[in-house]
Order: structure tokens, then sequence, then C-alpha cells
């Protein structure tokens, strides 16, 4: 038996109306693909109980939501330390008490992320360093060989010696 030709159609996704192109023409409703991100597809719904897609909207409204607010909480590290914090939502705050009378006066303040300070040594520098780790390494393992260390001092010597080679392989 041959299989029913899928017409398709343009349909408006039920929870944020964009077009969704591509939708089997029996579908009595559907979900686009960024409204329903965890499936990254558009889902067609056909001829379920309203109650039921109603239920699945309302989760998916619920998880924006949570989104949404995790996104309106975020305040920048030690914002309640700040002399004058002006929140996303117009709420003033000096060293984190909130000014209820300043609310909406201020432009919000800029957070600005922090950059990493850590600079990458350059090559020169890199090579003097570890001339200077290769002799003293060499160094070590000269008293290492010559001299009759105690154990205990020994053992010592050996675990600073793997610190500094493991400092040149980093270096290199
Ligand atoms: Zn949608």
């Amino acid at each position: 038996m041959r299989s029913r030709n899928i017409n398709y159609r343009s349909m408006e996704c039920t929870h944020c109306n964009t077009n969704v192109e591509g939708v089997d023409d029996r579908a009595t409703g559907v979900i686009c693909s960024e409204c329903s991100p965890d499936l990254k597809r558009h889902v067609v719904y056909m001829n379920l109980p309203p109650d039921i897609i109603e239920k699945a909207l309302a989760d998916i409204r619920k998880k924006d939501q949570a989104k949404e607010d995790k996104r309106l909480n975020a305040k920048p590290r030690g914002w309640a330390f700040m002399n004058e914090f002006v929140d996303h939502d117009g709420r003033v705050y000096f060293k984190g008490k909130e000014q209820p009378t300043l609310k909406g006066t201020m432009e919000p303040s800029k957070i600005e992320k922090k950059k990493p300070t850590k600079k990458r040594k350059t090559k020169k520098e890199r090579q003097k360093e570890i001339q200077k780790l290769a002799a003293e390494l060499f160094d070590m393992k000269k008293k290492l060989t010559t001299k009759n260390l105690p154990n205990k001092d020994q053992k010592e010597l050996q675990k600073e010696i793997s610190v500094k080679q493991k400092l040149i392989h980093k270096l290199k």
C-alpha cells in the first residue's frame, strides 16, 4: 500500500508565533525548534487534547521564566560593597542597601567583565627561565650523587628536582 503524500504548509508556533515552514498539513498546531530546544527541531502535534498542549506550553513558559529570572538576578561580584550600584531593573543600592526612592532615576551600572591579567611570557623570557632552572637542577643532581646525604635529605632533594623538572616542562 502506498503511503499518503504529505503536504506541507507553514504554521505559526503556538508559543512564540514564529512562522514554521514545512509543517505537515494535518497538524493542528506546532511548537517551533526555538521553543523546544531540547529536541532541536520543531514539534508538530495533531489532534492532541488542548489541555495536554496547554500543559506543554506552560512547561516551556516556566523554563523561559526561570532562565530570565536567573539572568535578571545575576548581580556582579561585590555589588553589595559598591558605593552605588544600579541594577538592570533600575533599583538603586548604596553599599548594598536599596534606595527605593531613587528607583529608576539612574542608568543601570555597567558590569565590566574582568579581563585576564596574566600575560604569557615571551619565548626569550621562557628560555632564560629554563636556563636558570636547568642550572639549579644540575647542581642539585650533583649534590645528590656526590655527597653522602641522609635519606631524609635525599628525598627532599629528589622532590625539589621533580618540581623543577615539571616547571621546565611547562615552560617548553
Ligand atoms: Zn516558538
